[in-house]
């Protein structure tokens, strides 16, 4: 685990969910919130003044069912939704979604056996996580799906045993700046973990500003090597409070 310095006055925490806080489950729907994370990250945010927030590709429902009590600032759907505040509303960018005729393709592809189709209004995310096998075929027929529909500005972004279909201006990097113009986050330095190739984004903002990126297993472009699994990240967390001291 690498050695990863926190000042409570000057820095922001953004985590992403999914493979950094959560274990990844062989199903979106089969993911659990280990004992105590909840608890730790309440104290950390409590620490830092309120600067942590969530980025997730997930809704912001789902977010909030996984962490529940916590209420985060959060992006969700890779920034297609915003709250920028604990207590505030879900605010939803003006995004295209995806043409019903692409909803359509993207959907049929639910129908080879171990793969699911997440349809997140603006993003629809293909998990197959249960038939490795199925990738090429899916992203192939993603590829034609894409081809086909070229007007939509659509990009497929690949992560673990997974395709999301999104709009190209939807990206956890527009998310961190989102959540880094409003107070406690704004003249903050961005600390961000995340494990997969969607937070390649997140990381290539962070940096600009004078911020960090961390990256859980794999290596990630704009990122240096912080965790080697959630569980290294869940560690940290729980030993965050002791480590930034005393001070409110
Ligand atoms: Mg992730």
């Amino acid at each position: 685990m690498a050695a990863i310095e926190l000042d409570p006055k000057r820095d922001a925490l953004l985590l992403d969910l999914d493979g950094t806080l959560v274990d990844i489950a062989p199903t979106p729907d089969a993911v659990k919130t280990p004992a105590g994370l909840v608890a730790d990250l309440t104290r950390v945010r409590r620490r830092l003044g309120g600067a942590l927030a969530v980025v997730s590709g997930r809704p912001i429902s789902v977010i909030d069912d996984l962490l529940r009590p916590f209420r985060a600032v959060a992006a969700g759907i890779h920034g297609a939704e915003l709250r920028a505040t604990e207590d505030g509303p879900v605010k939803r960018l003006h995004v295209v979604r995806p043409s019903d005729e692409v909803h359509r393709r993207l959907s049929a592809l639910g129908r080879m056996p171990g793969v699911v189709v997440e349809d997140k209004g603006p993003a629809v995310a293909i998990h197959f996580r249960r038939n490795p096998a199925a990738a090429q075929e899916i992203a192939e027929a993603i590829r034609s799906i894409l081809h086909d529909h070229p007007a939509e500005g659509l990009s497929a972004l690949p992560g673990k045993a997974v395709i999301e279909v999104k709009p190209v201006s939807v990206n956890k990097g527009a998310a961190v700046n989102a959540i880094m113009e409003h107070p406690p986050f704004a003249g903050r330095r961005p600390i961000y973990i995340g494990d997969d190739v969607t937070d390649e984004a997140a990381f290539a903002v962070v940096s600009r500003v004078a911020g960090r990126g961390y990256a859980v297993g794999e290596p990630r472009l704009g990122a240096a090597r912080g965790f080697a699994d959630p569980s290294q990240v869940r560690a940290w967390l729980h030993d965050l409070p002791k480590s930034l001291g005393t001070a409110a």
